[in-house]
């Protein structure tokens, strides 16, 4: 049996954001987080050819892991709505991105002491920027791993569908702990589309047409990032690395919740 719970690291995961949204009063952008958990096992050697061929896979991380832990901080509806309007996205879009990065850096430490109170080591890497510049790909991609932990499912946008809808930001951690499966999506797929329904909206809402039939064009939607930082006045003062844009995610069918399983509730 586990020292450490999942209800521990769940309820640890609850407080941090709890206190940061304390902290920046109005202005805390977050729902309630979701974590979902799995064993570090053969799942993960897929990884490389799933996300990208030089992807670590968990003992690449902490020669030691035996588990991985993926969480997901929803961003509130009142943000997404306000990102929705518009090519580009608002001020409290890169706002919150950079405020975000923050928050996932605290809840991997404060995750990674109460594993380490019970003698267990962790792995951590950075919430973001964490990427290959060449073939725009991560050696450690958090939605990747959101996937193999059964916290959610791509969407056509590339984009992570949980529970709680696709529009936020994920965390990942592996550590020596055993803490078994827990996933929280058990269904092949949460996007409309994939599942054989009628959507699209996500490509439709593009503003630069990286979203098609034929697949995503990364280097397209990365251009459109770094345009918005180096161009919009009202990013001045935000860090370099604030690359956003979110127009695929704001207030489509699956921003808030999995939209296969709410038709998939109304159906029973
Ligand atoms: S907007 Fe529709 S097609 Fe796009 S990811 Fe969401 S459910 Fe899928
Ligand atoms: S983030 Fe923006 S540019 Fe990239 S795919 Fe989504 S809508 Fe298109």
């Amino acid at each position: 049996m586990p020292t450490v719970s999942i209800a521990d690291l769940r309820a640890e995961l609850q407080a941090r954001v709890a206190a940061e949204t304390r902290r920046l009063g109005p202005a805390g952008w977050w729902r309630t987080p979701l974590l979902a958990a799995a064993p570090a096992d053969a799942r993960f050697d897929q990884l490389p050819r799933m996300a990208a061929n030089d992807h670590w896979r968990p003992r690449d991380l902490l020669p030691t892991a035996n588990s991985v832990i993926v969480f997901f901080l929803p961003f509130r509806k009142e943000l997404v709505r306000a990102n929705q309007p518009g090519e580009r996205p608002c001020r409290e879009w890169g706002e919150s991105y950079v405020q975000t990065n923050e928050l996932i850096e605290q809840v991997g430490r404060a995750l990674g002491k109460v594993l380490a109170a019970h003698g267990f080591r962790c792995g951590l890497t950075p919430a973001t920027h964490n990427f290959n510049e060449e073939t725009l790909t991560a050696r450690w991609s958090h939605k990747h791993l959101g996937h193999l932990v059964n916290l959610g499912r791509f969407g056509v946008h590339r984009m992570l569908i949980t529970p709680a809808g696709c529009a936020g930001r994920l965390g990942s951690l592996v550590t020596e702990a055993d803490m078994g499966d827990h996933p929280l999506v058990a269904a092949r797929e949460a996007c409309l589309l994939k599942a054989g329904k009628a959507c699209g909206l996500c490509r439709e809402a593009c503003p630069v047409g990286a979203l098609t039939p034929a697949g995503f064009d990364r280097r397209r939607c990365w251009a459109q990032l770094k345009e918005n930082q180096a161009g919009l006045d009202y990013f001045a003062d935000l860090p370099a690395t604030t690359h956003v844009c979110g127009k695929c995610a704001a207030v489509m069918p699956c921003s808030f919740s999995d939209p296969v399983a709410r038709l998939n509730a109304a159906a029973r």
